[in-house]
Parts: structure tokens; sequence; C-alpha cells
């Protein structure tokens, strides 16, 4: 809790960028004080990103080169998802979040409960900042293990390979995985933000531009405009990094940045797809 010491030290210093973030935020905890204060807020809201991020990218698979004038930028032009392929991976999705992730998040509200929202928002250099290192950290972790588990065959066959059902990705397929494997990535996302202290909003929005690059890496299309482009450098790896550790998956196992593939020599970025063909 403030006193009046520490709030007369901290005024001086306070700039105006430090409450840029307190409109949305008073918003949030006055508005909709229910909402986000429920344990299930982070889950109701990551689903809702998959489901919304992924809609559009679906409706451009199921109208196809004849009618979708962007499907031009599909990567596996020969390999369309069907409706049918569509509905399984969306059913994992969400056989795996009413079996296991909420009654996860029960427990561990019984057994830690989270605690009150704070009355102050972030400053806009804490979001950024956590929220990159967040990214950075999980980035991280995911390269290891990923890479782990296509190096032993167990591992692969009981957690990873059904993540691999598709050679082509398309943007519900994000979240076909294993519940081991979304019970790994989900505790991840969960003790990171808690490890750099990161605020409810930093999270949150952490999440949505998470979730984002996880779909963004399986939509199959090479859109320009995308992160994946904008950012320089190739610092990102983007929709066709993934799809090639689709093809190829000995190649590109980082889920968001590519430092990790570069420092390890399995960065591929050149477009395999023909050669891959062929050779099928
Ligand atoms: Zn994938
Ligand atoms: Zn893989």
């Amino acid at each position: 809790m403030w006193n009046i010491t520490e709030v007369a030290l901290r005024l001086p210093t306070s700039k105006a960028s430090d409450h840029l973030l307190q409109p949305l935020w008073d918003f949030l905890l006055f508005q909709h004080y229910t909402l986000v204060s429920s344990p299930f807020f982070p889950v109701l809201l990551a689903f809702s990103c998959y489901f919304i991020f992924s809609v559009p990218f679906a409706i451009l698979d199921v109208l196809g080169e004849t009618r979708a004038p962007l499907f031009e930028y599909k990567i596996q032009k020969q390999r369309r998802p069907t409706v049918a392929m569509m509905l399984r991976t969306l059913g994992t999705a969400v056989y795996n979040h009413l079996v296991f992730v909420l009654p996860t998040v029960l427990i561990s509200n019984v057994v830690m409960p989270a605690p009150p929202l704070p009355a102050v928002a972030p400053t806009v250099w804490e979001l950024i900042s956590g929220a990159l290192g967040v990214l950075l950290i999980f980035d991280t972790q995911y390269f290891f293990w990923h890479l782990a588990h296509h190096k032993n065959p167990h591992l692969y066959r009981w957690v990873h390979a059904i993540h691999h059902n598709y050679i082509s990705p398309f943007s519900w397929s994000t979240q076909h995985l294993s519940a081991v494997e979304l019970m790994t990535v989900g505790f991840w996302s969960n003790i990171d933000p808690i490890l750099l202290k990161c605020h409810p909003l930093t999270i949150w929005t952490l999440s949505v531009f998470s979730i984002w690059m996880s779909v963004e890496d399986h939509i199959g299309y090479d859109l320009p405009y995308l992160p994946g482009h904008l950012v320089p450098f190739g610092l990102l790896g983007g929709a066709m990094a993934h799809d090639i550790h689709h093809q190829k998956p000995s190649s590109n196992f980082a889920p968001f940045f590519s430092h990790w593939d570069r420092l390890f020599g399995t960065a591929v970025t050149v477009k395999p797809s023909k050669k891959i063909d062929k050779e099928k």
C-alpha cells in the first residue's frame, strides 16, 4: 500500500506516458469488473482470440482460388483443408479446454487464488518490456521442448505427433495439440508473466498477441503486411517458417522468433514444398 512519502517521492518523476493506460484500466475495472476478475477470463480471452483469428483464414480455405483473391498467397495450394479437417481440429481444441484446461483453472483457483486486481495501470514501458520479456522466455522454452520432442521418438510419438497430422497447416490446426503439449504451453504462459511480475493488463495484451502469432504460424498463407514480414531482419519466423516446419519437421523449431534456429543451424527460410512434394 502507498503512503504519503511514497506518493511525494514518485510525483516529480512521473511522466504523462506513465498514465496513458490508466483510462483503459479504469474502464475495465469499473465497467467489466465481474468479467475481468473471473479466474476463467484469461482462458476465455485466449480461446476467443484463437477462434476469431482463425475464422477469416478458414473462410479463405473454404472459398479456394476461384472465389478468394487472397488464395494466391496460399503456401501449399495443392493441400486445401476440408471442412471435416477443420471441424476435427476445432473439436480437439474445444475438448482439451473442457476436459483439461477449465478443470485445471478451477482447481488452481481453489488452491492458489489470484491476488486482487491492482488499481494502478502499468506504464507503456512496463507493458511492452514485460510482454517482450515473456515472449523471449516462452520462445526459448518452446524451442528446446520442441527440439527434444522431435529428436526423441517416444516423446514425439506420445506427445507431439498429433500436431503433425497435417503437412499443410491451417488456422484451426494451431491448437490441434495433445493434452500434454497444451498443458505444458499453458503452464509456461501462466508462470512466465508471474516470474517477470507482469501486470494483468500486460498478461492479457500478451495473450492476444501471442495467440495471434501462434495462429499466424499456422494460417498457411504468406500474406504481406503481417508481423512476420513487417519486423525487420527476419527476426520473427511467421507463417512461412512454421509452414516449412510442418513440411520439413527437422527445421524451424522456435514458435515466434528466429534467433534460436539460426544459432542451432535449424533455420530454413526457402520454400521447400516443390522438393518435398517430389519426395512424396
Ligand atoms: Zn504447428
Ligand atoms: Zn513440431
